[in-house]
């Protein structure tokens, strides 16, 4: 191969609090050899996810932190450019966990390979990617049927509209909560929601009792914190919490104390289920067949926020604190 030099973004500096174009930087790697059983990648889109705040923080969570001054990790689309290996040939399309940067090496057991006949290749970010696959799993989780009321907080968000379009198929009345009137109309309009409100208009638990007087059965939660506590409120007994996120907690130097009514667990014999994507991953046949099915037919629609050049993938990143996206946030890197 002839040498590539591929930029990328690596970890500066922890954040404290909201992060900061000051915590990353960039760089360039050379690449020179392809070794024997390796793939070249180029990648073309790379996600930026609220995850990857709490592996900027020091100290092990559900996955080691993000190492100083090395390059960030994080889901990508990228091409086959050249192949050593034989499991894939120049021109094929792979997901990968090489994000942050422009080119890359890697073994086959660290590919997926997905068709270019869905397209845009970005929704393996997204709708057909780790986001949709999570909001699937979440529904599995607490087995959602048909005719439940479901609330989704972050529901304008990766995770939040795939979750309510895909409550809608199963035939649930969807709420849907979301932090401008803009991301209000897209959840009506867009994605079939039946109600949806903006979270920062007025105290969630008040929204939820005018827009649910009789209350919920299911609460997805993307946010945690007043979101949480205004579901607690509005469960129905043998009601169920999918623990999906928690951002709104995400950036706090301290955790904040937890929902003042809890007992609610207790006098409405509630469920909460606590769920990491990555655990269900012998699902993710099953579920691209389903939700790819559901892409091609037009039953789903994926919504993407697009922001173009590695060099703006920190503030993308940045953004998604800032609620900046519209469905799933993609950087475009070619
Ligand atoms: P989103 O696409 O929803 O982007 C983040 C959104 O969160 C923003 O657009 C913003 O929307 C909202 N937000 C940001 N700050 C706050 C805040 N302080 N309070 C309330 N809302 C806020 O991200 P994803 O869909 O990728 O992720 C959604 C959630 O799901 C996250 O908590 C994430 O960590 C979690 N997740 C969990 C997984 C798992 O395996 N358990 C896997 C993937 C994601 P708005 O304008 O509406 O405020």
């Amino acid at each position: 191969m002839k040498t590539i030099l591929s930029r990328e973004i690596r970890l500066a500096s922890r954040p404290s609090g909201m992060p900061a174009a000051a915590n990353f930087s960039h760089a360039q790697m050379e690449l020179k050899t392809l070794p024997d059983q390796q793939v070249l990648v180029r990648n073309l889109f790379m996600s930026v996810d609220p995850y990857m705040r709490g592996r900027m923080n020091e100290g092990k969570s559900y996955v080691p932190p993000f190492e100083l001054g090395k390059v960030l990790a994080g889901g990508a689309v990228g091409e086959v450019i050249e192949s050593r290996a034989p499991e894939f040939k120049v021109g094929e399309v792979v997901t990968s966990n090489f994000g942050w940067r422009e080119y890359f090496m890697a073994a086959p057991a660290d590919l997926h390979r997905v068709s270019r006949e869905i397209q845009p290749l970005s929704v393996y970010l997204g709708a057909l990617g780790m986001t949709g696959m999570t909001a699937w799993v979440g529904l599995n989780l607490v087995d959602v049927k048909a005719g439940e009321v479901i609330y989704i907080s972050g529901a304008a968000g990766a995770v939040g509209n795939v979750a309510g379009q895909l409550a809608k198929l199963r035939g649930c009345k969807v709420i849907g909560s979301a932090g401008s009137m803009a991301k209000v109309q897209f959840l009506r309009e867009e994605c079939g929601f039946d109600i949806a409100f903006d979270y920062k208009t007025g105290p969630v638990v008040e929204q939820l009792k005018v827009e649910a007087p009789d209350g919920i059965d299911v609460y997805f939660d993307n946010v945690g914190g007043e979101a949480l506590e205004a579901a607690l409120t509005a469960l129905r007994v043998h009601g169920r919490i999918i623990a999906c996120g928690g951002i709104s907690g995400y950036n706090e130097a301290k955790p904040q104390p937890g929902p003042a009514n809890l007992f609610n667990m207790t006098t409405k014999r509630l469920t909460m289920r606590g769920m990491i994507v990555g655990d269900a991953m012998d699902r993710r046949e099953e579920f691209e067949k389903e939700v790819g099915g559901y892409l091609q037919s037009g039953k789903l629609k994926n919504r993407e926020t697009i922001v173009e050049g590695l060099d703006e993938a920190a503030d993308a990143f940045i953004g998604l604190f800032k609620g900046n996206n519209l469905g799933k946030m993609v950087v475009k890197l070619t």
